[in-house]
């Protein structure tokens, strides 16, 4: 099992002229796995961005009431450290089901942006395929064989749809041949603080390749590990146990680092986790 890296944005190489972070700030943390495989992405952490609190700082979402100016300059930070355009980032409405949207093009993404679903997959090397999320895991995926990437939004409902597996023949349809792919499955709420009530437990339990997902709290409540429940899916879904990396991180633990909708409610920032497709040789 692989684990991630907190690369300081601050000292990114990426894109010299791109806006910086703040001296100290973790903008970035990234998936050695995918870095190493070739792909540019990230799962941005809440630091380093211009919003004002409670949105501090990096938020991306326009609709839970930050000002759209500062919104709008943290996606153009997200895109040089992606080296792309910002209006070439793609995200969706995302409402908790299975559609996955093709972008074909970087021009459709204006378009595409408006839709509803919880994947965005593309084989277009200027485009940046993301989520946004705060609590719900981020899932990042790259076809070693075609360059082609998906990002994937898998909360609990996702998951219990096994929203990753859908992907992941979505992808395989888009390529139009078998997957070599690799995964890293991000920050979100872990099993730490994770409480759900047994009748979501129940469901989760009996629809999780692995059984073992449930833990104990401290209210006699169970917590699921919604982490391993969809390590457990990737593996089902034919990625192998060595091409699956965990960025890991609580976002309900962990204030400095990440947003949290358990924590914080409606008036929080929300998180981006985008991928770009490998130009092929
Ligand atoms: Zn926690």
């Amino acid at each position: 099992m692989n684990e991630s890296n907190t690369r300081s944005a601050s000292s990114s190489k990426r894109d010299p002229g791109s806006p910086q972070a703040a001296p100290g700030t973790d903008r970035i943390i990234d998936s050695p796995l995918l870095s190493a495989s070739g792909f540019r992405h990230a799962f941005f952490s809440r630091q380093g961005g211009v919003s004002a609190p409670p949105y501090d700082s990096l938020n991306f979402s326009m609709t839970v009431g930050d000002r759209e100016p500062d919104v709008a300059a943290n996606l153009a930070r997200a895109a040089s450290d992606l080296l792309c355009l910002p209006h070439h980032i793609v995200f969706l409405h995302q409402v908790h089901g299975v559609d996955c949207h093709i972008v074909h093009h970087p021009n459709d993404s204006p378009s595409i942006r408006s839709r509803s679903g919880d994947a965005v997959l593309s084989r277009h090397p200027d485009v940046a395929c993301a989520v946004r999320f705060a609590d719900c895991a981020p899932i990042l995926i790259g076809d070693l064989r075609s360059g082609a990437v998906a990002a994937v939004h898998s909360g609990w409902r996702g998951t219990l749809l096994d929203i990753a597996s859908v992907a992941l023949h979505s992808l395989e349809r888009l390529t139009g041949a078998p997957l070599d792919p690799v995964a890293a499955i991000g920050p979100h709420i872990e099993a730490c603080c994770f409480e759900v009530g047994h009748d979501v437990a129940a469901q989760l339990r009996a629809a999780s390749p692995d059984p073992d997902i449930l833990r104990t709290g401290k209210r006699d409540r169970p917590h699921v590990d919604l982490r391993a429940m969809i390590h457990a899916q990737l593996l089902r879904a034919g990625v192998s146990e060595d091409r699956i990396d965990h960025v890991r991180g609580c976002t309900v633990c962990d204030r400095e680092r990440f947003f949290s909708y358990r924590r914080d409610g409606e008036r929080g920032g929300r998180h981006l986790a985008a991928i770009v497709a490998r130009r092929q040789r």
